[in-house]
């Protein structure tokens, strides 16, 4: 069922709710959708609205509220993906499958090996996240989240580090070269924890020196198995682990 995230209904059974001008757009001239038929509204404080298009109007559609109720989609475990920058399409894949498997928010990271490097027009460096958080939306509305997730600014793999080490009660960093610390074990060790990161690298790969530096910041570096994943493959593998441990 179509899905918009809006900040605030304001609004309860059997009242009508306005759309913005955009989701008007987007409702009434994108996806014309026709009086009678069935939304699904939710706000930021993750009330959702059962709705149906009862004014299909391109600037103010008016929706009647037919039933409300809370979101529980959201995972209880907050997960921000560090996501060294990959080439085009493996990025936009990236973001697409972290957001349907619950990822709160995506920080892309620019680390020594990354084949793209930062844009320095701030004219295309806004467009590409732009670009980014339009993926992370149309996923959120596919896979029926509470929340759009956040696609962050980019930042260096330095700065990402200092920010995880005190931001999170967790920050893993899975690598390639570790042998002998396994997710498992980190989490069981760990306890109670709400909050974690992960950071992944590009398709080359973490340096050793990253590596260091990611452990002696109190990172945690483990194994994803035997075999090398891709980086568009790594994070959500990572993600798939963690909603297995901490919501199935
Ligand atoms: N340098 C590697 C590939 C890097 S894979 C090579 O070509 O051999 C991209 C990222 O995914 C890695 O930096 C790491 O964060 C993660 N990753 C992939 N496979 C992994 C594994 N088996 N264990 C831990 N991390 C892995």
């Amino acid at each position: 069922m179509t899905r918009l995230f809006t900040d605030r209904i304001d609004g309860a059974e059997g009242l009508v709710l306005t759309l913005s001008p955009a989701d008007s757009h987007y409702v009434v001239s994108v996806l014309r959708m026709r009086p009678g038929e069935e939304l699904t509204v939710v706000d930021s404080e993750r009330n959702e609205a059962l709705c149906e298009v009862s004014v299909p109007d391109q600037k103010a559609c008016q929706l009647k509220i037919t039933k409300m109720g809370k979101n529980d989609t959201e995972s209880p475990l907050r997960i921000t993906l560090y996501q060294s920058v990959s080439k085009g399409e493996r990025m936009d894949l990236t973001i697409q499958k972290a957001v349907e498997l619950g990822v709160s928010s995506v920080v892309p990271v620019f680390s020594e090996r990354c084949v793209v490097r930062p844009e320095k027009d701030e004219r295309k460096k806004s467009a590409k996240n732009e670009r980014w958080q339009k993926i992370a939306l149309e996923a959120a509305r596919q896979s029926g989240r509470g929340i759009v997730p956040e696609v962050r600014e980019s930042m260096s793999f330095e700065d990402a580090v200092r920010e995880a080490a005190k931001a999170h009660d967790l920050a893993l960093i899975p690598w390639e070269e570790e042998k002998g610390e396994t997710l498992k074990n980190i989490l069981d060790e760990a306890g109670d924890v709400r909050d974690i990161a992960v950071f992944i690298g590009p398709e080359g790969g973490f340096s050793s020196e990253e590596a260091e530096l990611a452990r002696s910041s109190g990172l945690k570096s483990v194994t994803l198995g035997r075999r090398i994943l891709r980086t568009e493959t790594a994070g959500p593998a990572v993600l798939a682990m963690l909603l297995y441990r901490f919501e199935l």
